[in-house]
């Protein structure tokens, strides 16, 4: 046995994300989120750190400190030093968007191999709302109960429809990888979803946001939660700095100058070149100046600037 080549320390584990491993968290009508393993835990940060900052720093900043500094100056690769992974059951048109984070390893279920499970998310009346006026990828008021309902059939009705012509197509000997073409985005689908620390938390960053999609945000929070009990201080440091963070751009920083000095916002974004209407004189819905505006209102309403799970 030769010496060890680096300071030894226990293989981390967590108590209390050990009695969570395995376990079923809902999301969704059919979907949910396990964590199934983990690796590292905020010590694993630390100990990557003090790698590259040698014997020492230990007495200038604590472990939370020291954490809370690496995030905050985007030293992100001790980050990569904790993995995470999941297994997640959720519909197709999620699955769509959270493939697109290129840092996971993702193994999907095969629907060419096995038969797909005659489940598909049909969401409750409240989330089924008309197309909002201001982010033309969301969703806005209220509809009128029937108008939602209405759709609310539609989609169970066309859904088992295709469903029950895939169990044709399935009977009369069509393979599994051409009779799928009939499923609707509504199925659910499965997979195995590892990824690290540093790119969880970037893809939390994107699908926490509130210009993420209702759904997929759903999947992200329970991950959040998940995250939060491996790493407690990289969670709470994240919270801080880059959900609860407010960046300003330089034109932002002029009208906030102008702001200090007395001006009305409107008078500020003017000021700034931050515009707030349109060449015919209509007020614009959105756009920088808007989103200008959105800050100041998040600061005044002491709202933060992004979410919590
Ligand atoms: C609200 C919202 C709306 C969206 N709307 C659309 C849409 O309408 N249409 C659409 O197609 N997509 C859309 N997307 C997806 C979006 O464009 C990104 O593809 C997705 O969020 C993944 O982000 P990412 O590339 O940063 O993450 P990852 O793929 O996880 O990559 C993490 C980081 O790794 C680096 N990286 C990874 N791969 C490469 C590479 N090949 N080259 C260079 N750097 C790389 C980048 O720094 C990247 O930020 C939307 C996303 C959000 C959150």
């Amino acid at each position: 046995m030769g010496e060890p080549a680096a300071p030894m320390m226990p293989r981390p584990s967590v108590p209390e994300a050990d009695r969570l491993l395995g376990v079923k968290h809902p999301v969704l009508s059919h979907g949910y989120v396990v964590l199934v393993d983990y690796m590292g835990n905020d010590a694993a940060i630390v100990q990557a750190a003090r790698v590259s900052y040698g014997a020492g720093t230990r007495s200038v900043r604590d472990d939370r400190g020291l954490i809370r500094y690496l995030l905050r100056h985007r030293h992100t690769t001790p980050f990569e030093m904790v993995e995470f992974k999941f297994l997640i059951r959720l519909p197709i048109y999620v699955a769509r968007q959270i493939i697109r984070h290129r840092t996971a390893s993702v193994n999907e279920h095969s629907a060419r191999y096995s038969v797909m499970p005659d489940e598909f998310d049909l969401p409750p009346v409240e989330d089924v709302r008309r197309q909002s006026a201001r982010n033309r990828q969301g969703r806005g008021e209220a509809l009128p109960v029937e108008a939602s309902e209405a759709f609310r059939t539609d989609l169970d009705r066309i859904s088992r429809e295709a469903y029950a012509a895939y169990e044709r197509a399935l009977e009369s000997g069509v393979a599994r990888e051409t009779a799928r073409l009939v499923l609707p985005l509504a199925y659910y689908t499965e997979w195995y979803w590892k990824v690290d620390l540093h790119n969880l938390l970037h893809f939390l960053s994107l699908r926490l946001d509130p210009h993420a999609q209702e759904e997929t945000r759903r999947y992200a929070a329970e991950i959040a939660r998940l995250v939060r009990v491996v790493c407690p201080v990289a969670y709470e440091a994240f919270e801080e700095f880059t959900l609860q963070g407010l960046t300003l751009a330089r034109r932002e920083q002029v009208a906030l100058q102008a702001l200090l000095a007395g001006r009305t916002p409107e008078a500020a974004c003017a000021e700034a070149g931050l515009p707030l209407t349109r060449e015919d004189g209509r007020p614009m819905q959105s756009g920088e100046g808007v989103e200008f505006l959105e800050k100041l209102e998040r600061l005044r309403s002491g709202s933060g600037s992004g979410p919590t799970v």
